[in-house]
């Protein structure tokens, strides 16, 4: 309707304008689940689409405990002070579960919850892991046009959440703790092979040593990986979040990153990849829940459900089943 298109509009060059209390709204009409809301967030998104794009996406995972809330509020006030304007995003999976975000918590970035340069988002309190994706992801292009030129998101690894934050951001920084070599044991191998930097955190005072020998650690096995990119090999850095020590040379080598990857054409083309990744991402999405949405599916769902798990019918027959009942 009408109505709805002024305010799509209104929304719109409000975002574009940077005013935080129209994104504010944008990202919330983005998280909606009610039908009208969502056509209107479609064309919110297309309407600021040629805006996005121009952020450093940046994404942050570790252990709870690691110091990410901690290292974030600084490396984002370190990054206002320097005239930049820093989104923070969260995805949680474990949201859902809880009912509430530890992530993104602005009680836990105490400085940046007060800068006038950042804007702290909670993860969407409900939905599955690809839903609470599909949604910060969203909410990173909303911060892009309203001006925000660094999204940090974070997660916390569980289940597949840092490969999936891993496929919408630019450079994958995974936070680790300082330790003996059994450390190491305790990390997951799979995060490794998507980690574009590792940081050691808690590289002060008694802790200092422990970090620089984890360090070593950490880069041996880095070293047996097989190579992703012609011209990075990520890096392993020491780092305070809470002392701020570090910050400065891994911010550094971030955008040297950015500025390799981008000469030998690998930023655009993972970019290009993602897109195209989401786009598939959220056509599933969106035909599972068409699929179940279906009267006639519904209908006979919990039945064959019921024989494929009883073993009287082949699960091939059942999906042919709801494949005629679909019509396709
Ligand atoms: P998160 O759960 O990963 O977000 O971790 P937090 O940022 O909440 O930090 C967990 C605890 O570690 C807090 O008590 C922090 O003060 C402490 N911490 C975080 N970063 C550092 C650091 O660089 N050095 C030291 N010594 N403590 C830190």
């Amino acid at each position: 309707s009408e109505s709805e298109k002024a305010r799509v509009k209104e929304l719109a060059d409000g975002l574009l304008a940077g005013n935080r209390a129209k994104l504010a709204r944008a990202i919330t009409l983005v998280e909606s689940k009610k039908p009208a809301h969502r056509k209107q967030a479609e064309e919110l998104l297309q309407a600021i689409l040629p805006e996005t794009g121009k952020a450093h996406r940046i994404g942050i995972t570790g252990v709870p405990g690691v110091g990410k809330s901690t290292t974030i509020d600084t490396l984002g006030s370190n990054l206002t002070a320097a005239g930049h304007k820093v989104a923070v995003l969260a995805v949680d999976p474990s949201s859902a579960v809880t009912g509430g975000s530890i992530l993104g918590d602005k009680t836990r970035m105490a400085r940046l919850a007060i800068d006038r340069n950042a804007f702290i988002r909670p993860s969407p309190s409900s939905g599955t892991l690809g839903g609470v994706a599909a949604k910060t992801r969203e909410t990173m292009l909303l911060c892009e046009a309203a001006g925000f030129d660094v999204i940090l998101v974070e997660t916390v690894g569980i289940g597949q959440s840092e490969t999936t934050v891993a496929q919408m951001v630019d450079f994958f920084l995974v936070l680790m703790l300082p330790g003996a070599g059994d450390e190491l044991q305790g990390i997951k191998k799979g995060v490794l092979e998507i980690a574009d930097m590792i940081a050691v955190n808690k590289a002060d005072g008694e802790g200092a040593a422990r970090a620089s020998s984890a360090a070593g650690e950490y880069r041996a096995a880095l070293h047996i990986l097989a190579p992703r990119s012609s011209v990075w090999a990520p890096p392993v850095v020491t780092v305070s979040g809470l002392a701020n020590q570090g910050l400065e040379d891994m911010w550094s080598q971030i955008q040297r990153h950015r500025t390799l990857t981008t000469q030998s054409g690998e930023f655009a083309a993972t970019r290009a990849r993602q897109q195209v990744s989401w786009l598939w991402a959220m056509l599933e999405t969106r035909l599972m829940e068409a699929m179940k949405a279906n009267p006639k599916v519904a209908g006979i769902l919990p039945d064959l459900e019921r024989d494929v798990r009883e073993g009287n019918l082949a699960a091939s027959a059942a999906v042919g089943r709801v494949a005629q009942a679909m019509g396709i």
